[in-house]
């Protein structure tokens, strides 16, 4: 630490941006930004086989500048798909999302043919996971078992973007902001809706009740490079600290107003095989749940991000 922050708020006239930066190159690998916004797709990659140095600094490049990168054809078993997200950091339980075949460290996010829309959890608004943890997840590396033959991405939307676009004064404000996130009583909420309206949660977890609620910055920085994104969403939010719930939800669904407009978004198309990795931590992302009678399954491993540093302990670590 203790750079200059990148910031693309002044870029350089003439340069084309992607992702709101200049476009890095490649060489061991092919990068297919999907939007201007975020996103790229990556080829000319084996994810079962070991890599070589080059390439997996290249995949994190494209990651740190994408947020979302998409892998084709990909046919893991499940060791190989924890081995690739080990690149990334350590892997990590999630205390409400449902695990894979028993496995504590995979995740499933499942849907059946006859099963109502909601019963996937957060399906209808762009979130972030578990931001009420004390370390929240710094990336998810999913892969698509079944999907609908049409409808049934993944939409993301980038955060840096979203801050980078307000007024100066609004991104002063929200610099100083702490936000309180519980997931507290999520499974008593869940327990008092009809059986045909819940969430399918997990049953059991060994977290504590103190790890199920932390206050975060509402402006995150990135703890290398010093950029800075929105870090406040619908799920999970109680208030900001030092405002009332009703100041607080007035702010927050500006923001989160802001998040949905489509020039910061991109949207994936699963296909059988097909591996995304996606930054939980610079970016808002959202099951689009537009198919019915089709099943859905995909697999995931979470990966344990840092303590969300804020712009005040970027500037003490300067
Ligand atoms: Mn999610």
């Amino acid at each position: 630490m203790g750079t200059q922050p990148v910031s693309p708020l002044r870029p350089a006239p003439g340069v084309p941006l992607a992702a709101g930066l200049p476009m890095p190159a490649f060489r061991r690998i092919t990068v297919e930004p999907l939007s201007g916004a975020c996103g790229a797709e990556i080829g000319g990659v084996d994810l079962s086989r070991p890599l070589d140095t080059e390439t997996t600094a290249e995949i994190m490049a494209a990651f740190q500048q994408f947020l979302v990168i998409v892998f084709r054809n990909q046919d893991l078993t499940p060791d190989q798909h924890k081995s690739f997200s080990r690149l990334f950091g350590e892997l990590t339980e999630l205390p409400q999302a449902p695990t894979y075949n028993g496995d504590r460290e995979m995740q499933e996010v499942r849907r059946e043919a006859d099963e109502p829309v909601n019963v996937v959890p957060s399906f209808e608004h762009f979130h972030t996971d578990s931001p009420f943890l004390p370390q929240p997840p710094k990336c998810i590396v999913m892969r698509a078992l079944d999907c609908p033959q049409w409808g049934g991405d993944t939409a993301f939307s980038n955060a840096y973007l979203v801050y980078e676009n307000l007024s100066e004064g609004l991104r002063t404000l929200v610099d100083g902001l702490q936000i309180i996130y519980s997931g507290k009583d999520i499974w008593r909420k869940n327990e008092s809706l009809p059986p045909e309206k819940r969430l399918r949660l997990r049953e059991t977890h060994g977290f504590s009740e103190d790890q199920l609620e932390s206050i975060h910055p509402a402006v995150r920085v990135h703890p290398e490079t010093g950029r800075r994104a929105i870090f406040a969403n619908t799920a999970y939010f109680k208030r900001f600290v030092g405002w009332t719930e009703e100041e607080s939800r007035a702010l927050l669904d500006y923001l989160q107003s802001q998040a949905q407009q489509l020039h910061y978004h991109c949207r994936v198309k699963w296909q059988r095989d097909t591996l995304i990795v996606w930054d939980n931590r610079f970016t808002l992302h959202r099951g689009v749940h537009d198919f019915i009678y089709e099943r859905r399954h995909l697999i995931r491993t979470t990966v344990m991000g840092e303590r969300p540093l804020g712009p005040a302990d970027w500037k003490r670590a300067g």
